[in-house]
């Protein structure tokens, strides 16, 4: 067999070897696209290196790739769910053995940092073991008829679904989208950003060894026009989606052609809450959490930093303090804890919102720049120091608007009311936050915010028992926790007669 993809990528961050085999995967090998179509180039943000080529799908890829996601399909809805558990929890077992070697080529096409890598790719396995512990509890409800007739209903699969991921976790994004559709008897065909196209070939690779029908899960690379080939297709019945809120909608509309289900998780612009009973050096980490990881390209971000008045020079001091000794440099050491932007249009766009901060009069209190490592081969890395922004206002650009950056903008209030009236003032819903000691206001503020999750004393946590996903323009259809079976499956009814029929004709 040829070389997988996990032995070959590692040493490309040594310098010595750009993976060139192709990174399609459909019929249960790697697939090379269409001829003819031109490659672009797909970067180490760490070192602006050229790490491979990624030749995007177009039509006869894509057929290709459904066609042997449909015959798979045909087979892996047969089985029990047991019998589907069996094989996702031995891929589980496989990503569980080689998370070190997964974690690392993440780094060397994401940027992030190892020890975030490292926690990717271990949520990652257990999404396989938390859906494939699901798989065999599938089922439906019996309904008892008068004069003995009864209907049942039945949990069936959906068909082929696509995925089509975002760039800031990979590896996570692509098991959070094939777990349950897995679980639930569909193939997937998955389609992930064309900046980071290496970690879903991994994955692919991975179920195939597990045991799973050649063709089950797919890999189509490509950027918008392969993912619009998958939106328009009529044989796909399903697309989950994650990226931003324009994409996002271009993908509802052309999925309404054929009336597809949709999963949309999108961006956000959360804010979160510090009250001034809070225990604030918690809510000085739990900022941080809210805004960094990820070189702070994570969608929940809770970007918008709401500060009670009383307690704001003491927050601003300890935070900053904090920021300034985030280690920034080589992503593959153990004591980095920021790496690289994905890329460099996105560096600049992030120092751009910082630019246009500073304009509409918001003061930064440390970072906001390029950073250069001292490293000679991280020199072209897209590298930034993570940003506060006092003296921010709700109107800013930088308060309203999406940065995906390292870029934490804080702002001033005094009543509980206000906060949460400015909380809410924005069509995004995805996360939100709270810090306080007060129980009562907790929930109270909790279930006034209008988003999809809301931390209350932590911020990011996303554990895969637990539903993810938006309100309002950040989406809607859940990630994670068991109501994402729902997602994935379909209702049958089944009604039984079991006397004679009584005919009005
Ligand atoms: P993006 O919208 O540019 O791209 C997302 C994916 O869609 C990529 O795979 C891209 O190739 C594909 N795509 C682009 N145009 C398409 C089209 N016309 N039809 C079909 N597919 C198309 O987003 P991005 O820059 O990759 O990711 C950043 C965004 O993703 C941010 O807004 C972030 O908040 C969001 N995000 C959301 C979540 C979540 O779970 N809510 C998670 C991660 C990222």
């Amino acid at each position: 067999m040829a070389q997988s993809v996990l032995d070959a990528m590692p040493a490309a961050s040594t310098g010595t070897l750009v993976f060139t085999g192709p990174l399609n995967f459909w019929g249960g090998r790697r697939e090379a696209a269409r001829e003819g179509a031109p490659s672009e180039a797909v970067y180490e943000p760490a070192t602006g290196r050229v790490l491979c080529h990624m030749t995007p799908c177009g039509e006869e890829d894509v057929d290709a790739a459904i066609r042997s996601a449909r015959a798979a399909y045909l087979q892996w809805s047969q089985l029990a769910g047991m019998e589907r558990a069996r094989v996702m929890l031995e891929a589980a077992r496989i990503i569980r053995e080689r998370r070190e070697k997964i974690a690392k080529v993440e780094v060397v096409n994401n940027g992030k940092s190892i020890t975030e890598a490292l926690v990717d790719v271990d949520v990652a396995w257990q999404c396989l073991e938390y859906y494939a512990g699901l798989a065999g509890t599938l089922s439906g409800q019996h309904i008892q008829l008068p004069g003995g007739a009864f209907a049942y209903t039945r949990r069936e699969p959906l068909g082929v679904c696509a995925g089509i991921g975002a760039w800031n976790y990979p590896f996570q994004i692509a098991a959070w989208k094939s777990a349950p559709a897995l679980a639930c008897g569909n193939a997937m065909v998955f389609k992930p950003s064309p900046m980071t196209p290496v970690t879903a070939v991994i994955l692919a690779e991975i179920y195939k060894e597990a045991g799973v029908p050649d063709g089950l899960f797919c890999v189509v690379q490509g950027g918008a026009e392969t993912g619009t080939l998958l939106c328009r297709h009529p044989a796909i019945a399903k697309v989950s989606f994650t990226g931003s809120v324009p994409t996002g909608k271009k993908v509802m509309e052309m999925s309404a052609k054929t009336v597809k289900q949709v999963t949309l998780e999108l961006g956000g612009k959360s804010p979160l809450i510090i009250f001034k009973d809070c225990e604030l050096e918690n809510a000085v980490k739990g900022a941080l959490m809210a805004n960094f990881l990820t070189q702070g390209q994570v969608c929940c971000n809770g970007t918008r930093v709401f500060v009670q008045r009383d307690v704001m020079p003491q927050f601003l001091e300890q935070v900053v303090k904090r920021t300034k000794a985030i280690a920034i440099g080589d992503p593959l050491l153990d004591g980095t804890r920021m790496g690289a932007l994905i890329s460099k249009p996105q560096l600049e766009k992030v120092l751009g919102f910082v630019s246009q901060a500073k304009k509409e009069g918001a003061k930064v209190l440390c970072g906001g720049d390029m950073f250069v490592p001292s490293d000679p081969k991280l020199k072209a890395g897209y590298f930034m120091s993570p940003c506060i922004l006092d003296d921010c206002r709700d109107d800013m650009t930088c308060v309203k608007e999406e940065i995906f950056g390292p870029v934490m903008s804080v702002l001033p209030f005094d009543t509980e009311e206000e906060v949460l009236q400015r909380a809410n003032n924005t069509t995004f819903g995805l996360a939100s936050g709270v810090f306080t000691r007060d129980i009562s206001r907790a929930h109270r503020v909790a279930s006034k915010l209008e988003a999809g999750t809301c931390f209350i004393n932590n911020y990011n946590i996303s554990p895969v028992e637990v539903p993810f996903g938006g309100y309002k323009m950040s989406g809607f259809g859940r990630e994670n926790g068991q109501v994402t079976i729902e997602y994935y499956s379909q209702l049958k009814t089944v009604v039984v007669e079991m006397g004679d029929v009584e005919s009005l004709f």
